[in-house]
């Protein structure tokens, strides 16, 4: 009872999402520090499914392999969900931010009247206090709140369970030390679905391939407001193939038309990790540090010294990006492998 639930999204290659495992990692941590059990809540026909999961520490699969669930909608899953949680009562329920997650949470928390955080940065475990009534063992939401300014931590004291959405990337994906052997519970729509779920039919489906996967790329080269425009941004990208990166750039950069939005980092964009980060003509506000600042190597070019992001950055080139990138290009021509 009350053991700590995540929603794992099935691609379209029928595994289990990066986002969901990358929760899972983090959904065995606050289940071990609980002394409970992981469960995974798995909706459709999957491949391979149960050893990755158990790769990752679940203890307990919900498991539904019926075509109804894939691709996903929203009323099938709603229904099916709603029927796990009312039955298993989780204490605890992480959902993805992702287009999926972000259409079935509020709606399962509308439904079960329990709140919910939205893109969360961090997940932990901890006691609160409120007028004189301490609550112990709770879920700590934690993200940033009022454009960043500060970071909220948000409590859930009373409603079960404590439910939070975070954002691919976020959180380390971390296999367990050892594999599980999960319990699988195979269920049935059967008398769980009613007349409603399949109002929405898909009729046709088109693919996008993904052009950029700042995700994986080891090396980034960003670009910031300074980079000044479009024209000068091919820089970034002249830089980036000779280092064999990928192009990332700021909010403020993409909404000037530099480049495109799905290379923007941070908050509201994508976050990364990669082994080397060079910013350039970036001032490195709070929200792109969000997306930005696990990267293994910083290294910030700024006209100004004082640019905030040089306060987390492994290496400082004071200066004009203009003046030092196409050097950085020449340099890496001659002497990259
Ligand atoms: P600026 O802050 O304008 O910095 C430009 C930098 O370039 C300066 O440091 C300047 O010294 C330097 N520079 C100028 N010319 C040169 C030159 N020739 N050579 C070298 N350096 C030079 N921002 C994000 O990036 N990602 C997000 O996901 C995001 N989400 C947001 C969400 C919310 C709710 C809000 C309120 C804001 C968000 N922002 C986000 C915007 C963020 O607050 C900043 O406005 C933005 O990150 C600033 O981008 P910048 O560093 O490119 O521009």
């Amino acid at each position: 009872m009350n053991n700590v639930f995540v929603y794992c999204e099935v691609t379209e290659e029928h595994g289990i999402a990066d986002v969901s495992l990358e929760l899972l990692s983090k959904g065995r941590k606050l289940a071990q520090q609980l002394h409970v059990k992981l469960e995974a809540v798995v909706l459709g026909p999957t491949e391979g499914a149960k050893q990755k999961l158990e790769e990752f520490g679940v203890d307990v699969i919900h498991h539904c392999s019926e075509d109804v669930f894939f691709p996903y909608r929203t009323l099938p899953h709603f229904q099916m969900l709603m029927d796990i949680f009312r039955r298993e009562q989780p204490q605890i329920a992480l959902f993805g931010a992702t287009v999926i997650g972000r259409d079935l949470a509020p709606r399962m928390a509308s439904a079960l009247r329990c709140g919910l955080t939205a893109d969360c940065t961090s997940l932990e475990i901890g006691d609160h206090t409120d007028k004189d009534k301490t609550y112990k063992d709770l879920l700590y939401q934690i993200r940033p709140a009022f454009g960043g300014n500060i970071i909220a931590t948000i409590v859930n004291p009373e409603t079960r369970p404590q439910m939070a959405t975070v954002r691919e990337g976020v959180m380390k994906m971390e296999p367990a030390e050892k594999p599980s052997v999960a319990e699988v519970k195979e269920l049935s729509s059967k008398g769980v679905l009613d007349a409603t779920a399949e109002v929405v039919k898909i009729i046709d489906r088109h693919i996008e391939a993904q052009k950029v996967n700042l995700k994986a790329a080891q090396i980034i080269v960003s670009g910031g407001y300074g980079v000044g425009s479009r024209e000068n941004f091919d820089q970034l990208y002249q830089l980036a193939a000779v280092l064999g990166g990928e192009v990332a750039a700021t909010r403020a950069a993409v909404d000037a038309g530099f480049t495109e939005h799905e290379r923007q980092v941070g908050q509201t964009g994508v976050t990364v990790r990669p082994k080397l980060y060079i910013a350039c003509g970036i001032s490195g506000s709070i929200q792109h540090r969000a997306g930005m600042d696990q990267s293994a190597k910083i290294v910030s070019i700024n006209t100004d010294p004082n640019a905030p992001i040089n306060a987390i950055a492994d290496y400082t080139i004071v200066g004009d990006l203009n003046e030092i990138v196409p050097k950085l290009i020449q340099y890496y021509k001659k002497h990259s492998k």
